[in-house]
This record gives C-alpha cells, structure tokens and sequence, in this order.
C-alpha cells in the first residue's frame, strides 16, 4: 500500500510518499482501510522532531476515517464494512491503509462525510476537552473563541452554540469570520487589528469573557488576561512562544489560566467526549467544514498549508 513515510525530522520535505508493507490486525486492533486524513498542526511538530519522541522511521497523522476491512481477535464493536472514525492509531493515518486499537475507533454516522469523519479525532475532541473538562463552560456564558476559523476553532464555535452560550469568535480575513458567523457565533471579531480586544469588551457589556478559548497563546495571552469576567477562565490551546504577562491582571478577576492537551485525557474522559461528538453529528449540531481537500501524496503541501496560509476548516487528505 502507498503511505507516507518520515525517515529523519526536518521540513515539510522529509515526507515521502512510498510503498510499504499493509498493516495485519492483532488481537484487540481494527485494520481500516482509510478514505479521508485529518492534517492537524502537531502532525507537523512531530515531523519536525520538536514534540513528542517518535521512533523512525514512521508514518505520520492520528485522524483517519474509513471502513473497517478486518478485525483482530476479540475486537466485539465492529465488523468489516462499518464506516469509523479515528482518534489515535498505531501504524500512523496518512496511509491507504491505518491500524488502531478498538478504544480508538468509533462508529462514523451515516450523514457524516469521510472528509468530515477525518476532521474529529483532534479538533472536535480538543474544542470539547477545553470547553467542558477544562473550562467548564455553562449555557448563558460569554465565550470567546480566540481563532474561530480553523479545525479546533469551528468545532469550538459549533459546540459552544450548540450547548447554549453566546459565543464570539475572532479570524483573520473576512472569509474565515464568514465561516465562524455561519457555524454559530453570535459576534466575530478581526484578530489582526491591534484593538481587537476593545470590541471582545465592548461586546461583553464592558464585563468581558467568561471563558476564552486561546490558540495563540503567545501573542493574546496578556490582552486576554485584560478581557476576562470575573471567575473567568482562559484555556491555553495553542502556544507557539513565550510571552510576558502581569499576573496581578488576574487577581482582581479571580481569573484563571488553565493548560490543555488532549494527549492527558484519560481513557474515560475520551469515551465521554467521542460518545458526545458522535451524537452531535446524529442529530446535526456537529458539522465538520473542510476548506481544501488534497491527495495523500501532497502532504508536504498540505504541511506547508496548515502553518504557513489562513485558515478556513480543516485541510483533508485522500488516499
Ligand atoms: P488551524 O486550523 O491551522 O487554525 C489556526 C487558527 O489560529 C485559525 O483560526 C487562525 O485564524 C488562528 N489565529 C491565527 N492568528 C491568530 C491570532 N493572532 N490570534 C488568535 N488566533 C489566531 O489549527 P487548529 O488545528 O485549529 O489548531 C489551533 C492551535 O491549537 C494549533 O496551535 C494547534 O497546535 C493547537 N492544538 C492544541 C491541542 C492541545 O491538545 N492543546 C490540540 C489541537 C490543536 P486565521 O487563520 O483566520 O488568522
């Protein structure tokens, strides 16, 4: 089967697209065969060498969604032929073919796209992870999603409307607010404008956000810090740097500042939140918005793509 391989970290370029050995399923594993791959930005951290150690060499990408084509002994939850999506894998997603393990596969509904199956695994279950587990954000609440025109950021925008909250969402060219009004904030805002944060303000009634869902740390943490309610929390998603912040900026807030990656989520809160996930696509409040889809042999396009260009949705790979 065709894949792509990383013999050695470095750019986009280290990528090739080769034939390689098809995967067998072993007890407990499902062998997929993949129709559509998410491209997420830590696909190109790991690629680079600078997060998470990788033996080489090795076959990027956790998102995937396909149909089952076999299972290893004592896989009970699916069958050849069941259209699933991915959050993990062992072999690797960008491939023809990717193996995981059972508790990694889940039941893709019918009204669902691969494309959009391949769009779940990180952004969907990110935006859950920081909206739910770690902010805690209740229905009425102001939240700000800070980058509303990406994977995460979509997913953030249609879960935070979905479950109640008045919810303002920043990008930043005029497609990607477009994009964020359209799946469900209320408010968008132009990140790109030094006084962006005076409108996130103004539009707060001057008692500013609830809870901010941050994807780049960086550069808006200090202002964010500025522009939270009382007992506000911000989430830290994305962070691409250091900052300087003023830490008595929370005090008078009782704000919070809290980290997040999905990779510490336990067995059980992911259950929680694919389970979530998958009803809210059955009943449509969940829709994964692809902005370009690119054969699997351009990834080293499709990395160049997710870090160098704006966003619109996710950027999708098809064997
Ligand atoms: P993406 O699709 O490339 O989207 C990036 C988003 O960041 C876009 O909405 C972009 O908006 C926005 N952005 C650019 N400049 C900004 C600014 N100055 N202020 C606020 N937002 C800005 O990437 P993604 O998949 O959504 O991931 C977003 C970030 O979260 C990445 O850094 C990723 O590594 C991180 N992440 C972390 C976890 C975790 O577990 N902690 C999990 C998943 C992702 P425009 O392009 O419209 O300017």
């Amino acid at each position: 089967m065709k894949a792509i391989r990383v013999h050695e970290f470095g750019p986009p370029e280290v990528m090739k697209f080769e034939d390689v050995e098809a995967p067998r399923p072993g007890p407990g594993q499902v062998l997929i065969s993949v129709k559509a791959v998410g491209v997420n930005p830590v696909d190109t951290y790991i690629r680079a060498g600078s997060y998470g150690a990788r033996a080489l060499p090795f076959t990027p990408g956790s998102d995937a969604a396909g149909v089952v084509e076999a299972t290893g002994e004592g896989v009970k939850g699916f069958s050849p032929g069941d259209r699933v999506y991915t959050s993990g894998t062992i072999t690797g997603a960008y491939a023809e073919k990717t193996l995981c393990k059972e508790a990694q596969a889940h039941k893709l509904p019918e009204g669902a796209t691969f494309a959009q199956g391949a769009s779940l695994g990180v952004p969907f279950a990110t935006a859950y992870r920081a909206i739910f587990q770690r902010a805690k954000a209740l229905p009425g609440e102001m939240v700000l999603v800070h980058g509303a025109s990406g994977g995460v950021g979509v997913a953030a925008v249609q879960l935070a409307r979905a479950a109640g909250m008045k919810v303002i969402g920043t990008a930043g060219t005029e497609r990607g607010r477009a994009l964020a009004l359209k799946e469900g904030a209320h408010y968008v805002v132009d990140h790109t404008r030094a006084d962006h944060m005076d409108e996130v303000m103004r539009l707060t009634g001057g008692n500013g956000a609830d809870v901010i869902i941050e994807f780049l740390a960086n550069v808006n943490l200090a202002s964010d810090l500025k522009t939270i309610a009382k007992g506000g929390r911000i989430v830290v998603v994305g962070c691409r740097g250091k900052i300087e912040i003023d830490p008595r900026e929370s005090m008078g807030r009782d704000g919070n500042i809290l980290g997040m990656s999905l990779f510490n989520a336990t067995e059980k809160e992911l259950f929680s939140i694919h389970s979530a996930i998958v009803a809210g696509l059955e009943n449509g409040t969940l829709r994964p918005i692809i902005g370009r889809e690119m054969p699997l042999k351009d990834a080293q396009a499709a990395h160049h793509a997710i870090l160098e260009e704006r966003a619109y949705g996710k950027i999708v790979l098809v064997p």
